[in-house]
């Protein structure tokens, strides 16, 4: 087992970024790792998404050869989140929300401003009654 795989890891990230479709078995020697140990990195490369393996036969063998194709912080997920129906909840201006809670002196179960705005929102998105 690689004892220190994350240093693995980005050593076979530099010789992948430096040499445009090295083959999987050169990588595995440049690295002094065995086939086991040196598939293992580069699933997990892979797996990050920052190489791509292709199919190639060499020598009447199949392998792979390996591209190296972006950081792991440019493959990172956009997440976009709707905020426009909270920017007018109530709470974000309320003078009393520091004393406001289930068991307060004031309570979003009975507070009269949350429930005017969860009708007026329910309304907005048709799941109103
Ligand atoms: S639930 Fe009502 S009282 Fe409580 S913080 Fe929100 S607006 Fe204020």
């Amino acid at each position: 087992m690689v004892k220190n795989i994350e240093f693995y890891e980005a050593k076979a990230l530099e010789l992948i970024k430096n040499n445009k479709g090295i083959l999987q078995s050169e990588l595995w020697k440049r690295l002094g790792l065995d086939s086991r140990e040196g598939s293992r990195i580069v699933l997990r490369l892979e797996r990050k998404g920052v190489i791509k393996r292709e199919g190639v036969i060499v020598n009447g063998r199949r392998t792979y050869k390996l591209y190296y194709i972006g950081s792991s912080e440019a493959k990172k997920v956009r997440i976009l989140v709707d905020l426009s129906s909270i920017l007018d909840l109530p709470c974000s201006t309320c003078q009393f929300l520091s004393q406001c809670g289930p068991h307060g002196v004031y309570s979003p179960y009975t507070c009269k401003l949350i429930e005017d705005w969860v009708l007026r929102h329910s309304s907005i998105s048709g799941r109103g009654g």
